[in-house]
């Protein structure tokens, strides 16, 4: 049996090993967190193209679990003028429209269905290195271990080493001029909200939004500008009461309920730095490739990049189940997904630059805005959301017998 080593069990490692092993190929996953924990990131909307992803693996139940209907958005400006409503696409066929969920909720609900299945998920295992060796390859762990396999996907995240490994020569990442904070408040509650539609506020100095969810509580977040790239220690080195203050002074000229919600949300506060991956020249070479993230990852705002991960984890394995070899399969995966993901991309920087405007960007982002809204709703953006990740049908032409 042809086997795969899955490097990442973030969002794509548990769903290729999923649809590997419907595929037929046995799948080992590698996880180089010991336990697997990736908080980073409180709030996702899996878009209905995602969910219809993992609807290929009949594991579309999976985030039912774990998220609750998103199926528009709201947005304002920062002196509470309504900009318009946005539709985060029509429902799949069966109803199920766009999901909100927590980001941690939905890693632990993907691994712990790719273990309920059969899948291997092994903790501490951090991928630095491999060695093709004619059809075969040899990853190598920081732990001194090694693991053998016929091929070997890199699922390993936006810093990603497989990506390394593949192309020296990969272009670092870019830095998207927002940094990311948020969180959950039990029991908090604000007017004018209808639950589980996000409420997102283009204020004078930082874009931020909140979501009453159906549980009686609240998500946030916010995005404060930050035009130059942080360090990870100055970010380590802010305390809850440094967020909160800058925080507070950003949207200090704003209406609505940003002042409580930052006083409320219980600590710890950690915020990040964003990231994007505009292009990755090279995704494959010989038996190893790159999806996901560590291909094409996109900054937050485009709330496509988990959608993405799963597209490209189901697609994978057709490919592998249908082409005649493993860089056949690989080439035409390339083939069929470039085009898309850039695009998706391109469309989630844009979307990032303008949360961080400067005063005469604002004025004009703000004027034209809500005209921009109405356009982007009539505007078809099936292509994102209406987008059917096929299972059933052979993704290769077969010779006839
Ligand atoms: C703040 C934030 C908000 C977001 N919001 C949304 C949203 O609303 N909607 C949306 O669709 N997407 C969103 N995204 C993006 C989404 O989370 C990613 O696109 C998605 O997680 C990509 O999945 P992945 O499996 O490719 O990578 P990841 O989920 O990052 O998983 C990579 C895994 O690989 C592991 N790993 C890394 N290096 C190694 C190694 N060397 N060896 C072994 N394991 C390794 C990591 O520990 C991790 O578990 C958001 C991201 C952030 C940061």
């Amino acid at each position: 049996m042809t086997t795969a080593l899955v490097i990442g069990a973030g969002i794509a490692g548990p769903v290729a090993a999923m649809a590997l092993q419907k595929a037929g190929i046995h799948a080992k996953v590698f996880e180089g967190h010991p336990t697997g924990a990736d908080e980073l990131g409180s709030w996702l909307t899996l878009q209905a193209n995602g969910i219809d992803a993992l609807a290929a693996v009949d594991a579309q139940h999976v985030v039912r679990g774990v998220g609750f209907p998103q199926p528009s958005m709201r947005f304002l400006s920062g002196s509470g003028r309504v900009l318009g409503r946005m539709s985060n696409g029509a429902p799949l066929a069966d109803g199920t429209p766009t999901q909100m969920m927590p980001r941690a909720g939905l890693y632990a609900a993907l691994r712990d269905e790719a273990v309920a299945r059969g899948a291997s998920i092994a903790y501490g295992r951090r991928f630095v290195d491999a060695t093709p060796t004619g059809t075969r390859v040899t990853a190598r762990f920081a732990d001194g271990s090694t693991a053998e396999g016929d091929l070997l996907v890199g699922c390993d995240g936006i810093r990603s080493c497989v990506r390394q490994v593949i192309d020296p020569a990969a272009p670092p990442v870019r830095y998207v001029p927002v940094l990311n904070i948020g969180g959950f408040i039990p029991g908090m509650t604000v007017p004018d909200a209808p639950v589980g539609e996000f409420q997102m506020v283009f204020g004078k100095r930082c874009f931020w939004a909140y979501v009453v969810t159906p549980d009686g509580g609240l998500g946030w977040f916010a995005n404060p500008p930050r035009a130059d790239e942080p360090t990870a220690a100055e970010l380590a080195a802010m305390t809850d009461e440094d967020w909160r203050t800058w925080l507070l002074a950003l949207t200090a000229s704003d209406r609505g309920p940003f002042a409580e919600i930052v006083r409320a949300a219980p600590g710890p506060l950690a915020g990040w730095a964003t990231y994007d991956m505009p292009t990755v020249p090279t995704w494959h070479r010989g038996t190893m490739i790159v999806i996901g993230d560590a291909a094409h990852a996109t900054s937050p705002a485009a709330g496509q990049g988990a959608a993405m991960a799963l597209e490209d984890a189901v697609l994978i394995a057709r490919f592998l189940r249908d082409a005649p070899d493993v860089p056949t399969a690989f080439r035409l995966f390339e083939q069929l997904r470039r085009e898309r993901v850039e695009r998706i991309v391109k469309h989630g920087a844009r979307s990032s630059n303008s949360k961080a405007a400067g005063p005469v960007g604002r004025i004009l982002r703000d004027a034209l805005l809500p005209l921009g809204l109405r356009m982007a709703q009539k505007q078809n953006t099936d292509w994102i959301h209406a987008h059917h990740v096929e299972w059933e049908t052979p993704a290769v032409s077969r010779p006839a017998a």
